[in-house]
């Protein structure tokens, strides 16, 4: 089963559309069976999907993309980058941007964190159906 929206604890238009985007590539390869690939953590979705699948339950809120979810940039850039946080926000989308293309041109990251949704066993027989 995959779940996509604020179901899945996204809050927003964006976020909503973006789960359910991840949602369907992922229900695509397993119904073509291949394993599902979760959005590296440098990127904002792949960041918002680690949020909503490791925040504490107990007071969870519904989350926007926000660059407070995103990795830390490195000690040298964050030093490099202190007093400008314009330029502090376009180097973590330019490490997004990188990260990205290497998981698209790697055409696999490492299975075993499927983050934006959740399969069950059988669901890749349920999705070709
Ligand atoms: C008043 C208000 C203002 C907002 N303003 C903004 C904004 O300005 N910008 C922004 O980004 N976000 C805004 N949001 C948040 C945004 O609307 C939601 O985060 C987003 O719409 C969630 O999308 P979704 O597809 O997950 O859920 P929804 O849009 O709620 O879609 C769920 C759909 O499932 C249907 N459904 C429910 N139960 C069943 C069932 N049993 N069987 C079949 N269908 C069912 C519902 O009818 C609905 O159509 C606002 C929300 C509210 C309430």
């Amino acid at each position: 089963m995959l779940f996509a929206g604020q179901i899945c604890g996204v809050e927003g238009y964006v976020e909503s559309i973006a789960t359910g985007m991840m949602a369907g590539m992922h229900a695509a390869a397993v119904a073509c069976g291949e394993t599902p690939r979760a959005l590296p953590r440098a990127t904002a979705l792949g960041s918002l999907c680690h949020y909503i699948t490791h925040a504490n339950p107990a007071n969870y809120q519904p989350a926007n993309i926000t660059f407070d979810l995103l990795p830390s940039l490195d000690e040298e850039a964050r030093k490099r980058f202190r007093k400008d946080r314009k330029a502090r926000h376009a180097e973590v989308c330019r490490v997004a941007a990188a990260a990205l293309l290497e998981w698209e041109k790697a055409g696999s990251i490492e299975a075993g964190s499927i983050e934006a949704v959740s399969i069950e066993a059988g669901s890749a027989e349920a999705a070709r159906q």
